[in-house]
């Protein structure tokens, strides 16, 4: 749990540090913990706010790393199907030079 303080009328708030935003429950306001966490109040455990931290961090670069997963499978697909190309071009080739040998 963190404490914070209501930008809008300055009341005391208790909320679970994984939460986007909550509403104050005293004047309805929103707050979004992203700004709550950059203008840090004296109410909030600096302990805490540094464990959210991390824990988005962690999240972002384990986004990263299944976008980079994609593009290397999407990567391998490519280099996949060229290679099959290069076979399927050296068999029409092949073809064409059999085909070519009958006609004369
Ligand atoms: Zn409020």
């Amino acid at each position: 749990m963190i404490e914070l303080t209501c930008p809008k009328c300055g009341g005391t708030l208790q909320t679970d540090e994984k939460r986007e935003f909550i509403f104050c429950e005293y004047c309805g306001h929103k707050i979004m913990m992203e700004t709550v966490n950059v203008k840090i109040d004296h109410n909030i455990t600096y302990k805490e706010i540094n464990k959210a931290k991390i824990q988005k961090e962690k999240r972002k670069s384990s986004v990263a790393k299944s976008i980079r997963d994609i593009f290397e499978s999407f990567f391998d697909m490519i280099s996949d199907f060229f290679d099959n190309l290069f076979i399927i071009i050296l068999f029409i080739l092949l073809i064409g030079i059999v085909v070519y040998a009958r006609m004369h």
